[in-house]
Formats: structure tokens, C-alpha cells, sequence
């Protein structure tokens, strides 16, 4: 049975040539869908010092040498309501064109391979509860998927923690961020989560999960609204981040 689908799967690749969405070339028998072999290993993660509280990547690399605990400067202004953020790799092909495809065009067939590029090095001990950035029942309804859940759901098959997708709650659709401007998103995202059950996150240690860390209002909105039912730490871990 294997054999045939096999067969028809490199038939089907004659009759309507499949290519890799990173490059162009031909694909037949990668393990990615979508992606050749060589664009797939091209995803590498982010290196050089970030700040410890945002993730966001020092224009210079002495940046921590000699005060590893150095902050940014949004950091310290406003500090987030988050305990720690961090990302694992740049926000940029083919990673960027893997996330698009899966968001915005449903191709779920990709879910495995980018849940594949979670590690778990990086987290911290004691974690209580996972809980992915949720989206709106309308977006819900045409997406038919919550990929933050999704790709939760893979990094949870290492992290085995309680999977927690109906207590945080998105209360109004929203705009896609990208068309606005920063103090828009602000004021489009201001109050838009809310947490059903609090006494689900009382003193609980959250790890909050999301497909892409741009400027960190959403994430942001969702730990305010989580430490505001009680949650005594959140941290939040994205796949990507905008460089
Ligand atoms: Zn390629
Ligand atoms: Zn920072």
C-alpha cells in the first residue's frame, strides 16, 4: 500500500510538477512538504545575544559581555507583562513562507515538520500549564485551525504539560496587525483577551505559545490577562520572530 501511494505520489508529480515554495526546484520524495530538502536545512536559529526579558536580538554582539542581565530599552521604559520571552528562529524564508502557507493558505500538511523545530532547551523548569495565543471564534470559523494550537500541541508532545484552548479567550476579531500602524494594534488589541476560568491559572507558571513574536502586543495582551486572573508567572515562546 505504501509502495502505491508512493507511486502515485511521483506520478501525480509529472502529471502537475510540484516545487518548492522556497526555491523553485523540483520536489519529489522530500520529507517537507512543500519545501526541498536544502531550503528546509537552511532554517537556522537565532544566535548572538538577545535580551533577557523580550528576546529581542542586540544590534551588537557585545551587548551582554559584560552585564548579561543587560535589558533593552523598551524593557526598561515599559516592562512587559510577561516574565520572559524568547523566540528560536528568525522570522525569514523559508521559514516565513512555511508559517504563511500554513496560516493563511491552511496547509495543515505542514504542522508536523515546523512542530519539528521546537526544542525544549530553553525552557524553564517548573511549568504548569501550556496555553496558545488563541484567535477569535470568526477567524476560527474561515481558518478552521488555531495554528498557535497547533504547533503547541507538537512542542507538547516533548514538553508534556496540561494543554489548556478554551480558558484564554480572544474577545473581538481583530485586524491583521501587519496593516496597522503600532499605536493602532495597541488600541486594537487593548482588553481583547479575557480568561473564563481564573481559578484555572491562579499561581500557575504559564508557557504561552505562539507561530510568529512581531512587536509582542499580542503576547503582551494575553499576559496582562493572565497574570490579571492570577497567573503567578507567564512566559511566552514563539517559533519565529521579525528581525
Ligand atoms: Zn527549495
Ligand atoms: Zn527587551
Amino acid at each position: 500500500m505504501q509502495g502505491l501511494t508512493e507511486a502515485f505520489r511521483r506520478l501525480l508529480n509529472i502529471v502537475l510538477p510540484v516545487e518548492c515554495a522556497g526555491c523553485g526546484a523540483a520536489l519529489s520524495g522530500d520529507p517537507v512538504p512543500f519545501f526541498c530538502r536544502s531550503c528546509w536545512a537552511d532554517i537556522s536559529p537565532i544566535d548572538g545575544p538577545v535580551c533577557p526579558r523580550c528576546g529581542r536580538p542586540f544590534a551588537s554582539p557585545m551587548a551582554l559581555t559584560f552585564s548579561p542581565d543587560h535589558i533593552c530599552g523598551s524593557c526598561r521604559k515599559k516592562p512587559p507583562a510577561y516574565t520572559k520571552a524568547w523566540s528560536l528562529y528568525p522570522y525569514t524564508p523559508p521559514l516565513r513562507d512555511a508559517l504563511r502557507l500554513f496560516k493563511y493558505r491552511g496547509k495543515v500538511a505542514l504542522a508536523e515538520a515546523l512542530g519539528n523545530l521546537w526544542h525544549t532547551s530553553s525552557m524553564p523548569e517548573h511549568l504548569d500549564l501550556v496555553i496558545p495565543v488563541p484567535i477569535h471564534p470568526s477567524r476560527l470559523r474561515e481558518r478552521e485551525f488555531n495554528q498557535a494550537l497547533l504547533l503547541a500541541d507538537r512542542l507538547n508532545r516533548t514538553l508534556r504539560r496540561p494543554l489548556s484552548f478554551d480558558n484564554l479567550i480572544r474577545l473581538r476579531p481583530t485586524v491583521p496587525q501587519t496593516d496597522l500602524s503600532r499605536s493602532a494594534r495597541l488600541k486594537n488589541l487593548r482588553r481583547a483577551f479575557a480568561v473564563q476560568r481564573p481559578n484555572d491559572v491562579r499561581e500557575k507558571r504559564i508557557l504561552l505559545i505562539d507561530d510568529v513574536f512581531t512587536t509582542g502586543t499580542t503576547v503582551n495582551e494575553c499576559a496582562k490577562a493572565l497574570r490579571k486572573a492570577g497567573a503567578a508567572d507567564v512566559y511566552v515562546c514563539t517559533l519565529a520572530r521579525t528581525i
